[in-house]
């Protein structure tokens, strides 16, 4: 599962978690249209790659590590026989001009009013390219790089950047095969390459949201809510297989994956069973069963165990948990 794809709908899940009013409500609204363009940006591109028919490997949400904690994200990678070529994809419409001080894409309405301000996508890719030199620099592996932005979206671009390569979707096309790239490897040894990058690639890990966005625990309610439409009541047990919504009336048997889910996405990446048990105001065997019945993970020893979701998989149970 795309970590990217799951980060979106956490900002979904954060929405519905947060009061409509919530000084922040906004600011997530438009983080996650913002990874959604992305997301739909990047799709573009390997579509529009897939259609080409080309030989060489083509990866994708690549991020390798430079240095503890310093990584290199890359949409879309294609890698040729004598160099890699970078493809930061960018998904926006509007009127867009690159201005240079302070450097950044702007966006403005038909009347010319300015609407939004970007960090310039051209510089993000300059650094993309320096930050995979150094890493191909630090594991030995002589190859170089380059790189284009594509512009993936209905944006109108009313002024160009003063330097590096851009174009639109349908330019990728002489663009990737203008590049005969002579010399360097062979396609083996480029596939070899790429299951290498593959190996080494370690996926950037968004979660928990609420800590980096400055939302303390105690704004929230943890606890299971009703997922119908917008409403935003809690959800009350009424027997073992009734959960209901004190507000519209929402009926639900079983509301705790959504709730777990919310908790590693939103709250934090650990929980324990004293956590389980008030979430859900059941027992410690409950609580108990209940974890040991999803993909969850376990560390920790005796009263210090602590479960986890490492994000790669959807979250879901593989047994059946009986709940008294
Ligand atoms: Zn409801």
């Amino acid at each position: 599962m795309s970590i990217a794809v799951l980060h979106e709908a956490a900002y979904g899940r954060a929405i519905r978690r947060l009061a409509v009013k919530h000084r922040l409500v906004e600011e997530i609204e438009r983080k996650k249209r913002s990874i959604g363009a992305g997301i739909a940006g990047e799709e573009r591109v390997l579509k529009y790659l897939g259609t080409l028919g080309i030989k060489w490997p083509v990866l994708w949400d690549v991020n390798l590590e430079i240095s503890p904690g310093h990584y290199v994200q890359i949409d879309v990678l294609v890698m040729l026989p004598a160099y890699a070529i970078i493809y930061e994809a960018k998904n926006i419409a509007g009127r867009l001009r690159f201005e240079p001080n302070p450097a950044g894409l702007y966006k403005y309405d038909e009347q010319g009013q300015l609407k939004a301000r970007y960090d310039c996508p051209v510089l993000q890719l300059q650094d993309e390219i320096a930050n995979l030199r150094i890493w191909l620099y630090q594991k030995n592996i002589p190859y170089s790089v380059d790189g284009a932005v594509v512009m993936t979206g209905s944006g109108i671009i009313e002024k160009p950047p003063a330097q590096g390569k851009l174009f639109s979707l349908r330019e990728l096309r002489n663009d990737i095969l203008g590049r005969t790239g002579g010399g360097g490897r062979t396609i083996e040894e480029l596939w070899e390459l790429a299951d290498r990058i593959a190996k080494e690639n370690t996926p950037f890990i968004p979660f928990p949201v609420f800590p980096r966005l400055g939302i303390d625990d105690r704004e929230v309610y943890w606890g299971p809510v009703c997922e119908a439409g917008t409403c935003k009541g809690r959800l009350n047990r009424k027997s073992r297989r009734n959960w209901t919504c004190n507000q519209c009336g929402w009926k639900t048997a079983d509301p705790y994956t959504k709730t777990l889910e919310d908790w590693f996405l939103l709250r934090s990446r650990t929980i324990t069973n004293a956590q389980v048990r008030e979430l859900f105001g059941i027992s410690s065997a409950s609580a108990s069963r209940l974890l040991a019945a999803y993909n969850l993970k376990k560390g920790g020893k005796g009263r210090a165990t602590y479960y986890y979701w490492d994000y790669t998989e959807p979250l879901m149970r593989v047994k059946k948990a009986v709940l008294a």
